[in-house]
């Protein structure tokens, strides 16, 4: 029982060094990344050379093989000072998740060194009328002679146009629905793949969002993954694991922000003492770090679940995000009140935590989707 819900050390020892980076050479640039919605190009090149970027790629492939839990305890540190920048590792992960599961050894051999190398792979389910019910998407793959041409296009695509690599899902027989999709690997240089204009968002705005455009686009056969009609399968099993990295966004937004209020509480004076006296505050700050250690306790067993592929893996991951999503959004909207009209301005980074959080919510799945999920696989 000695070390039961403790982490063993090494991920404590990972924790540590992720949070350095992340203070020292992300943070510094948050707020800029955010109000000017660019890329965060600085915290790319730190993560890509910490070999943060896409950890999780197998040593086989030249990454670090990092497992579940070590790659949410870098998006959790990461996302504490910029949640933007956690989207590069997370959504790496999101993007060539279907190849490790589902392509063949050259095909891994083909992506995932690149990928570990620095390059960035995307995820592209989601279409304009295709997100919930995401298996009624309308993009199509023709199978023509020995290869495909895909035709339609994806929306919310994160990291678009960043990406070199796509996992695309599409269409290959409209009559069999969930039963007749594909998913293969286009890349940006691929002739008629064209991106649409960079959403303008609330939050993530350091994150572009743009729409993919595939327009006859020419595929060799060696492009499918997985076997013809297995792709949303596929798409759906990623999931399974990925959520986790969302709720592990979802914890270093919440995280951070308390971190900020909790600080300011002692700093701030009115009525002549700190305004952590206060009991209305205290009251706050516990219920908030009350619910992060809950979402930390889920999120993580998640992780561990997503590591050994476990069978009640679905519901975990679809709890961990909503309950750590719901979290982040109570958690920070809080520490803006904490810090009073302070909190409001973009002077303190809370406000923009709050903007980030509201995404979590919605994206892998909105929260309602998640309680489906979790509905259909009860413990
Ligand atoms: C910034 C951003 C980045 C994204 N990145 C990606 C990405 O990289 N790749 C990708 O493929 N997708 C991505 N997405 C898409 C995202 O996953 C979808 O937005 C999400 O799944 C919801 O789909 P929708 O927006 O079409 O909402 P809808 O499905 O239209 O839902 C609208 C509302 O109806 C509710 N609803 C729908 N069905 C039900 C139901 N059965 N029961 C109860 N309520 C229901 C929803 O919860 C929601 O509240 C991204 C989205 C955003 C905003």
């Amino acid at each position: 029982m000695d070390h039961l819900f403790e982490l063993p050390t090494e991920y404590e020892d990972l924790r540590a060094s992720v949070r350095a980076l992340a203070e020292n050479e992300i943070a510094p640039f948050a707020h800029d990344v955010d109000e000017q919605a660019r890329f965060p190009e600085e915290a790319h090149k730190a993560l890509q050379k910490a070999g943060l970027a896409a950890s999780h790629v197998p040593t086989e492939f030249g990454g670090d093989g990092a497992d579940s839990l070590a790659v949410t305890i870098i998006i959790e540190e990461v996302a504490r000072v910029c949640g933007s920048s956690s989207l590069i590792p997370a959504v790496n992960k999101l993007g060539s998740l279907p190849l490790i599961l589902a392509g063949t050894a050259e095909q891994k051999e083909r992506w995932l060194r690149p990928l570990a190398q620095g390059k960035g792979f995307s995820y592209c389910l989601s279409e304009s009328q295709a997100g919930s019910d995401a298996s009624a998407l309308s993009t199509k793959a023709l199978q023509v002679g020995d290869g495909w041409v895909l035709n339609g296009s994806k929306k919310w695509i994160s990291n678009a146009g960043f990406s070199d690599f796509y996992t695309v899902l599409a269409s290959n027989d409209s009559s069999k629905g969930a039963k007749g999709i594909t998913a293969f690997i286009v890349e940006k240089s691929d002739e008629g793949v064209s991106f649409g204009a960079h959403e303008k968002k609330m939050g993530f705005r350091g994150s572009p969002t743009r729409e993919v455009y595939f327009d006859n686009v020419k595929l060799s056969d060696d492009r499918r993954i997985g076997e013809i009609g297995a792709g949303f399968t596929i798409a759906m099993n990623t999931l399974d694991h990925t959520r986790v990295t969302i709720a592990a966004q979802a914890l270093g937004l919440a995280q951070g922000a308390l971190d900020v209020a909790s600080k300011y509480a002692h700093e701030r004076h009115q009525f002549g003492k700190p305004i952590f006296d206060f009991q209305g505050i205290q009251f706050m700050l516990a219920d908030m770090a009350m619910n992060i250690a809950a979402a930390r306790q889920l999120t993580y067993a998640a992780a561990a679940k997503s590591e050994r592929n476990a069978g009640d893996l679905r519901f975990f991951s679809a709890a961990g995000k909503c309950f750590a999503s719901d979290t982040a959004m109570k958690v920070t909207t809080d520490a803006i009140q904490i810090l009073g009209g302070y909190g409001y301005v973009s002077d303190y980074p809370v406000e923009r935590m709050m903007r980030d959080a509201k995404l979590t919510q919605i994206y892998e799945g909105t929260n309602q989707i998640q309680r489906i999920v979790m509905a259909r696989n009860l413990p």
